[in-house]
């Protein structure tokens, strides 16, 4: 059986995640800012390293799995934590355990969103957080809106990842994204009950290709057979699972 590693591990897609990585005879380590193994802010700069330190107390042995899951709504203030815990937070957590999971030949898998490819990779946010200044991503977020934050906070995320993919497999470590649309969890209901982004996602919700929006199942069981050995050629890859609606937005941009 082998050893996991979460962040965001309380509620939502994290929660289900770990539930189902448990029942299927694994053992994960979670840490999140609520409750969890390791309970730590990865908004700050302290905090990630409680959680990296954290980790690496309890997996000596390496991981085969780490998911940073932690993740913030559009509505979140002010968008510097947004840009925080949902791409420096993930970033930094995957780097700090790279060789824990090229012990196992381990899978780091990053949870982007459907609404990453919304921003493009050339804006001066997205580029900001590529360059891993996280003051100056910050500083772009200056007069700028909660999806802008939220959806180049993800799109950042995608580009790293592919940008690291040959390194990381290099030195034995598979990295890959999913993307899911709308799901149901705390972090949608939180962008629902907002007055300005809420109308705008239940219209969009009503558009999904396939219907509805996905229980955080529907998004957790993907993310098992990407961090399975089932999955041992994926590499590199983004799965949207979202409906089919990144599909009915860029049918023409493959
Ligand atoms: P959620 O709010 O249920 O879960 C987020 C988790 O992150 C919670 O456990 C929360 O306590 C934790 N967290 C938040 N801030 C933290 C911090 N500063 N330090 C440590 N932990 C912190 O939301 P979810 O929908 O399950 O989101 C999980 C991931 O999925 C996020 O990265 C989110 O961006 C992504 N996602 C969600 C959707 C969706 O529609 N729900 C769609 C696409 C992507």
């Amino acid at each position: 059986m082998g050893m996991y590693a979460i962040t965001g591990g309380a509620t939502g897609i994290g929660a289900e995640l770990k539930r189902q990585l448990l029942e299927a005879g694994h053992q994960v380590i979670w840490a999140d800012i609520r409750d969890g193994d390791i309970v730590a802010d990865l908004g700050t700069a302290e905090g990630r390293q409680v959680a990296i330190d954290g980790i690496r107390e309890r997996a000596p042995q390496g991981l085969d799995g780490f998911i940073p899951c932690a993740g913030l709504p559009p509505v979140a203030r002010p968008l510097s934590v947004i840009a925080g815990v949902n791409y420096f937070a993930a970033v930094e957590t995957v780097a700090a355990l790279r060789d824990l999971l090229a012990m196992k030949r381990g899978t780091a898998l990053l949870v982007a969103s459907n609404s990453a490819p919304m921003i493009t990779s050339d804006d001066p946010y997205v580029q900001a957080c590529l360059s891993g200044d996280e003051a100056a991503a910050c500083a772009q977020l200056e007069n700028r809106d909660g999806h802008s934050a939220y959806a180049g906070s993800k799109r950042a995320l995608v580009l790293w990842m592919r940008r690291n993919v040959v390194a990381y497999a290099a030195a034995g470590v598979r990295l890959n994204a999913v993307a899911p649309g709308i799901t149901q969890t705390p972090l949608t209901e939180q962008v629902m009950a907002d007055p300005e982004l809420g109308e705008a996602m239940k219209q969009f919700a009503g558009m999904v290709p396939w219907g509805g929006t996905a229980k955080p199942a529907d998004i957790a069981n993907v993310m098992r057979f990407m961090l399975s050995k089932e999955s041992n050629f994926v590499c590199g890859s983004v799965f949207f699972v979202d409906g089919g609606s990144d599909a009915m937005l860029r049918s023409d941009d493959f």
